[in-house]
């Protein structure tokens, strides 16, 4: 394989219109002039996965997960073509892949499948005939041979999948930030750009909704050693490099904020208080793939409790199903469900060494009337959950509080 492979990555609205396709075209064109060889991951054009998304639901209640996936991959074959296509009237050689094609295997999991393997051959063969590799992203085959997607957000795993299995220098992620910030820049106007950030503090700002990368594309590049850099594609600035923890520059305490709005909170009243009924509940919703992200059990009065717990917003019906089923037989009173919540997460690798980083985020909250109704913490992480009405009041004291306000200009693109 030659040297200097660099894989980009452009999201939806990078490739919302013909324009803005054609203006893409012109990068991928100066980076291979540049010298490099160029493969290239895009997502679907703007909204087209929502849209396939509501097209499916017009048609039935629940898509059978296989034709969803059938579907939803179709996106991404619209916009390869129509970069090649780009591509090719500026005169570039290149061609456009499936994930197929492209050799990505991933498990049977229809909707948010794993990449089991990257089988690079036909992309190594591209680029060793000059041309620039377009790869569909969020899509590959299963081992069972049918078509697979990985997941809301998907193509930035494929593009970090992709940079691992063919040994590239760097994968360019190109959105409509300039980078990774303290915070999303959309709710917060004072959010700063971060010029480095960890993978464990990237891992846990994706893992808390901070949908700038996908997290399975964090844990793929920090489990192969991948080097990530978000920027970007309407400007040319340098954006964020996502490293390991000894080459980050500034280790400061905390690195960023993450919300989250796309959970749901059910409340399980007049729960017996014994042995094994919390298993019963959990073990029934993950038996039914319901997945469960925090969970509060009060104390208990009378051999009775009260258990909270949260799920995607996507999962509720479900949830609700398999809740009602358990309350009758194990014997609770009823729930009740609430999904006008947010979950608002502080992250920094100096939590681990600095107390009293919790405690100064519920003072300003407090502070600030919001009301948190559930807490969760990793070594690096605090989370909360309060009501959605109170996010940007939220989002803004915390912010400012943690010294995290900066003064960049307009950072935010389409
Ligand atoms: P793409 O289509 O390029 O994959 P996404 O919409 O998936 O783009 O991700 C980019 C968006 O992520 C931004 O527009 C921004 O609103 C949001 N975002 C959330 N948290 C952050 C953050 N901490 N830094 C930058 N962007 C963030
Ligand atoms: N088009 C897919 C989505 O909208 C994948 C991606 O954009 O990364 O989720
Ligand atoms: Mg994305």
């Amino acid at each position: 394989m030659p040297v200097g492979i660099v894989v980009q990555k452009y999201g939806g609205t990078s490739v919302a219109d013909p324009e803005r396709i054609r203006a893409v075209a012109e990068r991928i064109v100066a980076a291979k002039e540049a010298g490099n060889d160029v493969v290239v991951v895009v997502s679907a054009m703007g909204a087209t996965t929502d849209e396939l998304v509501d097209l499916a639901h017009q048609v039935c209640a629940r898509p059978a997960p296989r034709e969803m996936d059938m579907l939803l991959t179709a996106g991404e074959r619209i916009s390869i073509a129509l970069l090649c296509m780009a591509l090719i009237d500026r005169g570039q050689e290149a061609v456009s892949l499936t994930g197929s094609q492209a050799g990505i295997i991933t498990d049977t999991t229809h909707g948010k499948a794993r990449i089991v393997d990257v089988r690079p051959f036909r992309i190594h063969e591209e680029v060793v005939a000059g041309r620039v590799v377009v790869v569909a992203g969020f899509q590959g085959v299963s081992t069972d041979k049918d078509i697979t997607t990985l997941g809301r957000g998907g193509s930035d795993t494929s593009a970090v999948a992709v940079a691992a299995a063919v040994g590239a220098e760097v994968c360019e992620i190109y959105t409509d930030v300039d980078g990774v910030y303290t915070a999303d820049p959309r709710l917060v106007p004072d959010a700063r750009k971060l010029a480095e950030v960890t993978y464990e503090e990237m891992l846990e700002l994706a893992g808390s909704g901070a949908r700038v990368l996908q997290v399975r594309s964090v844990e793929f590049a920090r489990n192969h050693g991948v080097t990530v850099h978000v920027r970007s594609s309407f400007n040319s600035g340098p954006g964020t490099r996502v490293v390991e923890e000894d080459k980050a520059m500034e280790n400061a305490i905390i690195s960023g904020l993450a919300h989250d709005t796309s959970e749901a909170k059910i409340t399980v009243h007049g729960v017996p208080d014994r042995p094994g009924i919390a298993a019963r509940i959990f073990q029934e919703l993950a038996d039914n793939a319901v997945n469960v992200d925090m969970i509060v059990q009060n104390t208990s009065s009378d051999g009775r409790t009260d258990v909270s717990f949260t799920l995607p917003t996507d999962d509720l019906v479900t949830g609700k199903a398999v809740i009602e089923a358990v309350c009758a037989e194990i014997g609770a009173a009823g729930f009740d469900v609430e999904d006008d919540i947010a979950k608002i997460s502080l992250v920094g690798a100096g939590m681990k060494t600095n107390p009293g980083v919790a405690a100064a985020m519920f003072t300003v909250l407090a502070d600030n009337g919001v009301n948190i109704e559930m807490i969760s913490t990793s070594t690096i992480r605090i989370s909360c959950v309060i009501k959605a009405a109170d996010l940007e009041i939220a989002l803004r004291a915390v912010h400012a509080r943690f010294g995290l306000d900066g003064s960049d200009a307009e950072v935010v693109f389409g």
